[in-house]
């Protein structure tokens, strides 16, 4: 393990404000971040009010009817801005970025550089009008306007990627935005609003850090059109429940236990690198991580002994620190999570494979482990460990594991491994999520709609979908003379 480079005596950073109406604003309450490398507070943020939330929705609402006339062409020049002015700030947000969140320097530099190219490819679709029935008698069309002022709600895992895409979405079809990252992670999302304030018209963007308490507020906020949430399910259930009471609409982008299924005619050694960063890249806290493995038995000794060699070349460090490739996790209440998870694991008599001993503190640094010979019962093969940890369950029969893959609430994705394409194709059509690949997991792009089955989601991020559902149908009927 790499040594921490945070100074732990040094002064806490708090040069953080919110951004509310076109204005950069401070709070009188401020709580302390933590770098979850040292486990040590490294700034304050500010702590936004209920009046500081009525204040950013008033001035998105005065801001909307402007934005929502304004054309395409001209929404999709600021968020081209926007792209622009994440990447010439590429390198002190990934830098602050891994500090608040862990994840080492250049996957935060990608994080950054990922959203800026996902908000200029989704900046280029179109949404059309289209004419539903043109005859004698009527002319029809089905047309579609922005919902109003959309508000957006965001995990701790990865910040300012999960901001952009939503917020794109709803900033390219005519909406007004308040932004709350997670209390966990909230300074890379302020530091992005401070550069869209010079980037939208004010009031069209509002960035407010605050707690659970203050996402509860903008749920239940009569004046919010629509709730874009991603986050875990319980969290997304209370959102949704909380939304009725408004009727807000809701996209909800919530949790994953992801399969991978690997058939008998791969070679073991050509996938796991493939399936080992899939599972642990960002410390497995990734919605869409591979947090499951089914191998076939004929192939699954040597999948599982090339998984553990490439667990135990990782090196496992502080983020800033160049030579690391995984940060630790993200906060202490998902360590002890998942450090649960792993000694129910071991208890009921799980294989440890890799890793499985945590080092002594500071920082929440767990190495990457891998598991065989679990039940299937077992917690870390029915929860999602959003950690690094990951089981390797044997199959021998493609029913039976289509039926294991699918035996769960959660259906965010999934992905088949073959030397077969048509083999792998015929299992993806069977699995019950939202995007099943093949020899590859964790690929998105801005026209490709990504999103959950069951329990992990309601909506479609990205393309058409992803930008429709900011959006309300109308329907223009003409009755011809
Ligand atoms: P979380 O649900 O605890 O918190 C997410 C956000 O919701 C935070 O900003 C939090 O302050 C806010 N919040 C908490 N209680 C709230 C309430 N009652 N009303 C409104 N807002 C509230 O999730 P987390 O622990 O930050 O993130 C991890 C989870 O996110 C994992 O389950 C992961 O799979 C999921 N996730 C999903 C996707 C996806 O695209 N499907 C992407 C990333 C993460």
């Amino acid at each position: 393990m790499t040594t921490s480079v945070e100074p732990m005596s040094a002064a806490l950073r708090a040069d953080f404000r919110h951004l509310i109406d076109g204005e950069l604003v401070a709070s009188p309450l401020s709580f302390e971040v933590i770098n979850p490398a040292t486990g040590a507070a490294f700034a304050r943020c500010p702590d936004a009010t209920r009046e500081q939330l009525d204040a950013a929705v008033a001035a998105a609402r005065r801001a909307a009817p402007a934005w929502g006339l304004a054309s395409f062409a001209e929404r999709r020049a600021c968020i081209q801005r926007m792209a622009a002015a994440l990447r010439a700030q590429q390198e002190p947000l990934a830098e602050l970025l891994t500090r608040e969140q862990g994840k080492p320097l250049g996957q935060a530099r990608d994080e950054i550089g990922r959203a800026a190219t996902q908000a200029e490819g989704m900046a280029q679709i179109e949404i059309r009008t289209d004419t539903l029935v043109d005859d004698a008698q009527r002319h029809i069309e089905l047309g579609w306007f922005p919902l109003g002022v959309v508000g957006i709600i965001t995990p701790w895992n990865a910040p300012i990627n999960l901001a952009a895409g939503p917020l794109t979405a709803a900033l390219y079809t005519g909406n007004c935005v308040v932004l709350k990252p997670s209390p966990f992670t909230p300074l890379a999302t302020l530091k992005l609003g401070e550069l869209l304030a010079g980037v939208f018209p004010r009031g069209v963007v509002n960035v407010l850090a605050g707690g659970d308490a203050f996402g509860e507020w903008m749920t239940t906020h009569p004046r919010i059109d629509k709730i874009s949430f991603t986050g875990s399910v319980a969290t997304g259930k209370r959102v949704m429940a909380n939304c009725a009471g408004t009727l807000k609409r809701v996209t909800l982008e919530l949790g994953g236990n992801d399969a991978a299924i690997v058939l008998d005619d791969v070679d073991p050694l050509a996938v796991a690198p493939k399936l080992f960063f899939a599972a642990f890249v960002n410390s497995g806290q990734v919605c869409m991580a591979v947090k499951r493995i089914y191998a076939h038995a004929k192939i699954h000794d040597a999948l599982c002994a090339a998984l553990a060699a490439e667990a135990r070349k990782a090196k496992l460090g502080d983020g800033l620190d160049p030579a690391t490739q995984f940060g630790p996790i993200q906060n202490r209440r998902q360590y002890e999570r998942v450090l649960a998870i792993l000694e129910d694991t071991k208890r009921r008599g799980g294989r440890i494979l890799a890793g499985g001993s945590v080092p002594a503190g500071p920082g929440y640094f767990f190495p990457p482990t891998i598991v065989s010979d679990v039940p299937e019962d077992c917690r870390l093969v029915q929860e999602e460990q959003f950690g690094p940890i990951v089981p390797v369950l044997k199959f021998t029969d493609v029913d039976d594991v289509i039926a294991r893959a699918n035996d769960t609430r959660y259906g965010l994705a999934a992905s088949v491994w073959s030397a077969d394409p048509a083999r792998a194709r015929a299992i993806a059509q069977r699995l019950e999520v939202g995007t099943a690949w093949i020899n590859q997991h964790r690929a998105t792009a801005a026209n490709v709609p990504f999103g959950g089955a069951k329990e992990s989601g309601i909506g479609r991020h990205y393309s058409e979908i992803g930008l429709k559902s900011n959006m309300e149908a109308r329907v223009v009927s003409l009755l011809r003379a």
